[in-house]
């Protein structure tokens, strides 16, 4: 089932106007893998949310992105599909280590994040797991190093990326900042700057806040590249 996937850049002056992918309505007319259409399928998952438009175009041909968009608009499929379509172009396998993490606030969104992982890489070969802390951490240290994708905490991370021999994060190619200004408020922006010092520059960063805080936009300088910024507001 694997099609080829042009990788042509909407213009970013006039994403709506340059390709056929960029006005997507359906899942089905993004230039994804038919294994991550498939898993889309199989959750019910058919048309596009508002953010979704916006920024899949941008993340899919590895923009950095600066996002906004309320609760409950579909955020975390607008990060999740282009981190499993970046692994899947680069032909990751289990074999190949750590090639996202997405960071969130909280233990109960680390879990929604995951369970909808779980679907849209149902019928991709590659192995996530939560780092979110509750859990014996010398055990999660037996698997991390086995993981391709990670969904953390923030103070879970940090101590994994301090005391886990052999925790390897110099192959990232992917890192998501969900609901950052909610990290920041929670007191965890030493954390996050070491956390990103210990990563690759050469990545995608992703980062999804509500809030233009001037802690997130430090946290934006610190950690994007020339980004696309993405807001969509209450017809959501
Ligand atoms: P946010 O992170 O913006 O608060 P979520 O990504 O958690 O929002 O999505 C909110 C709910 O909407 C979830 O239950 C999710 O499964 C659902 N959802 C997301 N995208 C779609 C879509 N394209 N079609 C149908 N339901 C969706
Ligand atoms: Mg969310």
């Amino acid at each position: 089932p694997r099609g080829s996937i042009p990788l042509t850049a909407p213009e970013r002056q006039d994403a709506g106007a340059s390709t056929s992918y960029a006005s997507a309505r359906t899942f089905d007319e993004l230039p994804i893998s038919q294994y991550t259409k498939d898993g889309l399928k199989k959750a019910k998952y058919i048309t596009l949310t508002a953010i979704q438009r916006a920024a899949l175009p941008h993340a899919l041909c590895g923009r950095d992105i600066l996002g906004a968009a309320k609760t409950g608009s579909g955020k975390t499929l607008a990060f999740l599909i282009p981190l499993v379509e970046k692994l899947y172009r680069l032909k990751w396998t289990k074999l190949d280590g750590m090639g996202a993490l997405v960071l969130t606030p909280t233990r109960e969104l680390a879990v929604q994040i995951f369970e909808q992982l779980q679907k849209v890489g149902h019928f991709h070969d590659l192995s996530a797991g939560l780092l979110i802390g509750g859990k014996n951490v010398k055990e999660e240290a037996l698997r991390v190093g086995a993981m391709n994708i990670l969904v953390c905490t923030p103070g879970r991370l940090l101590q994994h990326m301090d005391e886990t021999p052999g925790f390897d994060t110099s192959s990232l190619q992917t890192l998501v900042l969900d609901e950052a200004d909610r990290i920041l408020d929670m007191g965890f922006a030493a954390t996050l700057d070491a956390i990103v010092a210990n990563l690759p520059r050469q990545r995608q960063t992703m980062l999804f806040s509500a809030t233009q805080t001037k802690s997130v936009r430090d946290l934006a300088r610190l950690s994007l590249t020339d980004p696309e910024y993405l807001a969509v507001h209450a017809e959501a």
